[in-house]
């Protein structure tokens, strides 16, 4: 096929659409933790400034390789600081009919549920945004121009596990049906069966989400544990209605993911069932790294129908909806490999650079020194 010649002004006319699909990208490093770090050789992972972090390159120590990206969280962030940078900037979009989707990438063990749950001292992204949502909901309720509209607000809470599509609110004999996603008329995604309970309060939220998430958050980051290998969805749905006919309706969707660990398994030594499921999580994890890298590059064809996760993300990744993927790293060696996978994936630009990665309280080698402190020297672009 002959190559096409973008004019500047169909480049300009086509950027607004790329980057309204386009799916931001924050990376957040979670604290250094001696008891990961059973060798005892430090981080080798740390944060350079305010949205870039640097990496010990296994290649050549004499190098560091540095990452960029939409926002970077480092080791010292607090759970608002994540939430108010990356979350809360995209909620408003719910209350006028827009989809939102917020993503916890990467390893086990590098803070994902931290991040999306957290802890009654630290509550994490789930707790913040529900409570927000109702906040959102009260302040729009009283609007004179919106009168006529009423709010309601639901819940859903779904796991995908193995390529099945599980209720998490439905009573245990019933949990293990695989739910079948469909696609109404207008695009929306929905899934028919799914339970969907009417909230109006952060507590009745809680009242239906806690026993929900306790038997799946059994403080378990073993390797190998169910929850690992499992998408854990919370979906909010906020539906805008007016009161008298014609009585339109506006239906705005958040999902908050807690993603399955990106580590790879064949490292593990996992065994029949278990490598059935690690296969299942990597297609399904693969499938939403080419959906993210399509939406972002403004290919033609996103497959979004390739996975569970990402048919059921249609209507809420990409198009108009507003995206974030928090990429959670943990700055131990033992991780290393995977963390790289993670952040080549996370990353909008890499460059290495001639430096390398010294530990504060470790002194350089006389040889390493001159080099390091040569002012001249520029930082060499090299792939990996
Ligand atoms: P994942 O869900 O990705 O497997 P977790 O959220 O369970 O990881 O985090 C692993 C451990 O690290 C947990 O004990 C968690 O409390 C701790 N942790 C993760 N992120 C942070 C953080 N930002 N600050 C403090 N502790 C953290
Ligand atoms: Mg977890």
């Amino acid at each position: 096929a002959m190559a096409k010649r973008v004019s500047i002004f169909e480049a300009g006319l086509k950027k607004p659409q790329a980057s309204t699909a386009r799916v931001r990208v924050s990376v957040r490093l979670r604290p250094y933790m001696s008891q990961d770090d059973e060798k005892n050789e430090g981080p080798c992972v740390r944060g350079t400034g305010g949205n870039s972090l640097e990496i010990v390159n296994w290649r050549n120590t004499m190098e560091t390789m540095q990452y960029q990206f939409d926002a970077f969280y480092g080791d010292g962030s607090s759970q608002q600081e994540v939430y108010l940078g990356s979350v809360k900037p995209v909620l408003t979009h719910l209350l006028s009919g827009q989809n939102a989707s917020i993503f916890a990438y990467g390893p086990t063990g590098a803070g994902k549920t931290h991040t999306m749950l957290g802890s009654p001292d630290q509550p994490g992204v789930i707790p913040r945004a529900v409570r927000d949502v109702f906040q959102m909901v009260r302040e729009q309720s009283v609007l004179p121009s919106n009168e006529e509209w009423e709010f309601t607000t639901t819940m859903s809470y779904l796991e995908i596990y193995n390529e099945k599509v599980l209720d998490l609110l439905q009573p245990k004999d019933l949990k293990d049906q695989d739910l079948p996603i469909r696609e109404d008329k207008d695009k929306n995604i929905l899934i028919p069966g799914l339970t969907q309970k009417l909230i109006s309060s952060f507590t009745d939220f809680e009242n239906h989400f806690i026993p929900a998430s306790q038997n799946r958050t059994v403080a378990s980051t073993k390797l190998n544990s169910r929850s690992s290998r499992s998408h854990t969805v919370l979906l909010i749905k906020v539906v805008k209605s007016l009161r008298r006919p014609p009585f339109r309706q506006l239906t705005g969707k958040l999902y908050l993911i807690d993603l399955a660990g990106s580590e790879d398994n064949r490292r593990t030594g996992n065994q029949g069932i278990r490598l059935k499921e690690s296969g299942a999580i990597n297609s399904s994890l693969f499938v939403l790294s080419k959906v993210v890298d399509a939406l972002n590059q403004g290919l033609p064809r996103i497959p979004y129908r390739d996975s569970k996760l990402t048919r059921l993300l249609q209507d809420s990744l990409g198009g108009s909806a507003h995206s974030v993927m928090i990429t959670n790293l943990a700055p131990e060696f033992k991780y290393y490999f995977d963390t790289l996978t993670a952040l080549n994936f996370a990353a909008k630009s890499k460059q290495i650079i001639n430096k390398p990665f010294t530990r504060e309280t470790v002194q350089p080698t006389a040889l390493k020194r001159p080099r390091e402190e040569s002012p001249t020297r520029m930082p060499a672009k090299k792939k990996m």
